[in-house]
C-alpha cells in the first residue's frame, strides 16, 4: 500500500516518537564509527546552528531585496571565506553545496569561453583522475566533455600529462584541494601557470579543504597554496557544510573578479513578471542555511577553527602512526589534510572493510587504488585508538582468511 496523507494530522509528540524510531537504523555518527557524510564540531556549535537555522527557516534567500539581513549575512560569509583564500578583489556567493558550486563554475567557464572562442562547439575540461564526480555531472548537464588524466605516482595531478591532453577544444583545467578519496592536494601552482600560459579557466575544487585548510597551514603544516594568491586561479569552490562545520545546504563559489562572477549569472525576461536574474542554479534558497553558516563561522572564529584543525591533524598523525604498526598496512600517498586512505599488502583491504563493518565501523571503500577512506573530524579523535585496535584485529582475521564473501555495504 502506498503511504497516504493521514486524514487527521498527527501530533508533534507522536511524530517525534515515530521519527526517533525511524532513525534507530541510521549511521551512528556521534561516536566516530563512520568515515564520511558527517561533519560535526561539537554540541555547542550544533546548538548555535540549530537556533540560527530555525530563526531564518522561513525566509528566502532568493529575495535579498526584502531580506537585507540575509544579504548582509551572505556577503559577510563570502568575505570571511575570501579572507581565508586570499581573495583580494575577488567576489563570490553562497550555493546549496559543492555540486552546485562546481556546476556554476563550469557554466561560468563555458560562457566565458563562448565569447572568446565561439568556434568551440563542445568545450573540454582537463582534470586529474582524482576529481570528484560532480565535475562530470556538471559537464553532462552542460553539454561539455571531461578528459580525465592519470595522476602521478604521488596520486596528485600530473600537470605535464594534463598539458599534453589539451586540445583546441579545451577551455578549462581542474584541480582539487584536496581530492576526496586520498586527501592529497593537486599542484595548483603549476596548474595555474599552465592555465595562464594556455589562457584557460582554472577551477580549484576546495570543497573539502577550503575553510579549514588555511588553518592547518597556520598551525605550521606544509599546505601548498591553492587559493587566489596564485594568479592562474579563476574560481574556487569551498564548502561551508564540510570543513566549515556549518549545517548542510551551504557552500561558496568564489571568482577571481566580479567580472568572472558575472559569467555565472542566468537571466530571463520573457514571462509575465519580467526580469529574473540569479547567480545560483536554485531559485528559492533556504534562509536558514545562510543564517546558520554566518552564525557558526562567527561562533567558532579563528580560534575555534584553529582548535578543530589542531584536533583533526593530531588525530590523523596518530591514526597513521598506529596504522603503520599493523602488518601489511600502508597509507596511499601523502595526505595533506585530515582525509586519509590506506591499503594493504598481502591481503584484501575491502575484505578488511567488511570485517570492520561487522564490528560496527563503517569505512568507505576506495576502488583505485584499492583502499579504505577516512575523513577525520573531531568526533573521531576520542576513538582513534579503538579504531586502530579494531583494524589490527580485523587485519589478523583477514590474514587468517576467516572471512567469506566480498564487497561492502556502503557505496559512495
Ligand atoms: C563533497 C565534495 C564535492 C561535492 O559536494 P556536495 O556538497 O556533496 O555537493 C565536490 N568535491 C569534493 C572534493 C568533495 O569532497
Amino acid at each position: 500500500m502506498q503511504t497516504q496523507l493521514p486524514a487527521q494530522g498527527r501530533s508533534w509528540g507522536e511524530l517525534q516518537a515515530m521519527m526517533a524510531e525511524m532513525r534507530t537504523g541510521d549511521l551512528d555518527w556521534r561516536h566516530g564509527r563512520h568515515a564520511a557524510y558527517i561533519w560535526f564540531a561539537n554540541e555547542e556549535v550544533e546548538r548555535v546552528a540549530r537556533e540560527a537555522y530555525g530563526m531564518f527557516m522561513v525566509e528566502n534567500g532568493l529575495g535579498l531585496r526584502v531580506f537585507p539581513s540575509l544579504r548582509r549575512m551572505e556577503e559577510e560569509v563570502v568575505q570571511m571565506t575570501l579572507g581565508l583564500l586570499r581573495g583580494q578583489g575577488a567576489a563570490g556567493h553562497m550555493t546549496s553545496g559543492g555540486t552546485e558550486s562546481i556546476f556554476l563554475a563550469v557554466k561560468a567557464a563555458r560562457d566565458w569561453a563562448r565569447i572568446r572562442r565561439p568556434q568551440v562547439l563542445t568545450p573540454e575540461i582537463i582534470a586529474p583522475f582524482s576529481a570528484h564526480p560532480a565535475l562530470n555531472k556538471a559537464a553532462h548537464y552542460l553539454g561539455m566533455v571531461v578528459i580525465r588524466v592519470a595522476t602521478g605516482p604521488d596520486f596528485r595531478a600530473d600537470v605535464k600529462a594534463m598539458a599534453a591532453a589539451i586540445t583546441p577544444n579545451t577551455i578549462m583545467l581542474y584541480g582539487s584541494a584536496p581530492g576526496y578519496s586520498l586527501g592529497v592536494i593537486d599542484p595548483i601552482t603549476k596548474l595555474g601557470e599552465l592555465a595562464q600560459e594556455r589562457e584557460l579557466w582554472l577551477h580549484v575544487d576546495a570543497c573539502v579543504g577550503g575553510i579549514l585548510g588555511p588553518f592547518v597551514r597556520q598551525l605550521g603544516y606544509s599546505v601548498l597554496p591553492f587559493d587566489f594568491s596564485l594568479p592562474g586561479v579563476s574560481s574556487i569552490s569551498a564548502d561551508l557544510h564540510k570543513s566549515g562545520y556549518t549545517p548542510k545546504g551551504a557552500s561558496t563559489l568564489l571568482f577571481r573578479s566580479k567580472e568572472l562572477l558575472e559569467y555565472g549569472r542566468y537571466e530571463f525576461d520573457d514571462w509575465p513578471t519580467g526580469l529574473y536574474s540569479t547567480l545560483t542554479f536554485t531559485g528559492t534558497r533556504p534562509g536558514g542555511a545562510i543564517a546558520a553558516a554566518w552564525a557558526v563561522m562567527n561562533f567558532l572564529g579563528e580560534q575555534g577553527y584553529l582548535k578543530i584543525a589542531e584536533t583533526v591533524m593530531e588525530a590523523r598523525k596518530r591514526f597513521e602512526a598506529g596504522l603503520l604498526k599493523i602488518p601489511g598496512m600502508h597509507v596511499w600517498g601523502k595526505p595533506d589534510l585530515w582525509a586519509v586512505a590506506f591499503g594493504s599488502e598481502g591481503y584484501d583491504i575491502h575484505q578488511l572493510g567488511k570485517v570492520m563493518l561487522s564490528r560496527g565501523w563503517v569505512l568507505s571503500p576506495v576502488r583505485r587504488p584499492p583502499g579504505l577512506h577516512l575523513m577525520i573530524t573531531p568526533v573521531h579523535e576520542p576513538v582513534i585508538d579503538e579504531c586502530l585496535a579494531a583494524l589490527a584485529a580485523s587485519a589478523a582475521q583477514v590474514r587468517e582468511k576467516k572471512v567469506t564473501g566480498s564487497g561492502m555495504a556502503i557505496r559512495y
